[in-house]
């Protein structure tokens, strides 16, 4: 059933988390805050642990940010750490969303507030809330980007590939059906060939967001499906695995395709302005972080959080109060402009 969300502001909100069984009645201004993060498989990552620690420390929280670089079992363990230390609130960067649902519980039972932090947590009631950039919207500007990206070079049709994130991460599921809501009506009416036929989710992961994954997939398509045709353009989910999509046509001998990719890493907002990677995505970790540590702020003092997502998101389990910011796309014509205010990419991009 979809729940309307109309009209969705405080009241409404205190509503969901008198029914979530969540403690609306703050804790103290020193109290340890968790922070499990999952792999460092981007750099937008690297980057929080750093905002969370310097933001988290200086509203006064004693910060407890960890990598569970090794996976899913460590991550269970850093929960599991964190709830013996006391911690109030437990933010979680999931390596694996459907896993964490024993730890999660047992911090809820200890009175601990659960946000699920840019990646959904599945498969269990113990989650208070999300907050996350809109995933489903940066699907739909990789798709546009895409297409907009092979209609500028000459008419179509185009021939391409798909390649979308690690499977166990619910964000990639998401990105892929936000860029097949624009890509799937140019494949039916011919616009689009994926000339490998590997036009489904399953048959286009990248397990762990591993550069090293996807440039074996895209050696072997291109020596499966590319022998003597063109590739004119390849759906990227992220930037890292854009630059290894780009390594393996290149060593193919092949011209480089249009490729999108998401993070705004350095690497790859350098190769647009280089005009090789196409798009990227602009989703400023500052920003996210920022007001997770608001949201950390308003627990602390007892209100109820500010929730403005219409995009309904559940789990199998309940509906999540979800707080979304949104992406924007960036391509060679707005590279320069982009970054501004960017500490790290607007002197790169000037
Ligand atoms: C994040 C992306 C990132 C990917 C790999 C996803 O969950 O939303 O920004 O590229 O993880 O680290």
């Amino acid at each position: 059933a979809t729940l309307s969300l109309t009209g969705c502001g405080r009241s409404d909100v205190d509503a969901e988390a008198a029914k979530a069984g969540t403690a609306l009645s703050g804790f103290p201004q020193d109290a340890v805050i968790g922070v499990a993060l999952p792999k460092k498989t981007s750099e937008n990552w690297t980057l929080a642990e750093k905002l969370f620690n310097d933001g988290l420390s200086s509203a006064g929280f004693k910060a407890n940010v960890q990598f569970a670089n090794n996976g899913v079992s460590e991550q269970q363990n850093q929960i599991s750490t964190m709830i013996t230390s006391g911690a109030k609130v437990i933010v979680v960067g999931a390596v694996d969303g459907a896993q964490l649902g024993t730890q999660l519980q047992q911090a809820k039972d200890a009175g601990a507030v659960i946000i699920a932090y840019d990646r959904m947590l599945t498969n269990t009631k113990a989650i208070d809330y999300y907050v996350a950039y809109d995933n489903f919207k940066v699907g739909e500007l990789q798709g546009q980007a895409l297409l907009e990206g092979m209609q500028a070079k000459k008419p179509g049709p185009y021939n391409v590939e798909l390649f979308a994130g690690s499977p166990d991460d619910a964000n990639s599921k998401v990105f892929f059906d936000g860029a097949m809501s624009v890509l799937k009506p140019k494949i039916d009416d011919g616009t689009l060939k994926v000339v490998s036929g590997q036009a489904d989710f399953q048959q286009a992961v990248t397990q762990d967001w591993k550069a090293e994954n996807a440039q074996r997939r895209m050696d072997s398509l291109l020596s499966g499906s590319y022998a003597s045709g063109e590739l004119d353009g390849v759906l990227s989910p992220n930037d890292t695995l854009a630059r290894a999509i780009i390594t393996s046509v290149k060593s193919a001998g092949k011209s480089v395709p249009v490729v999108t990719g998401q993070d705004s890493e350095v690497e790859s907002v350098k190769s647009i302005l280089a005009g090789e990677q196409y798009s990227t995505i602009n989703k400023d970790t500052r920003k996210i972080v920022e007001h997770t540590i608001t949201m950390v702020k308003d627990l602390q003092q007892g209100l109820a959080l500010e929730i403005n997502d219409n995009r309904n998101y559940k789990n199998e389990f309940k509906r999540v109060p979800a707080f979304l910011l949104p992406p924007t796309i960036v391509t060679a014509a707005n590279v320069k402009t982009a970054y501004v205010d960017d500490p790290t990419l607007g002197p790169i991009t000037k």
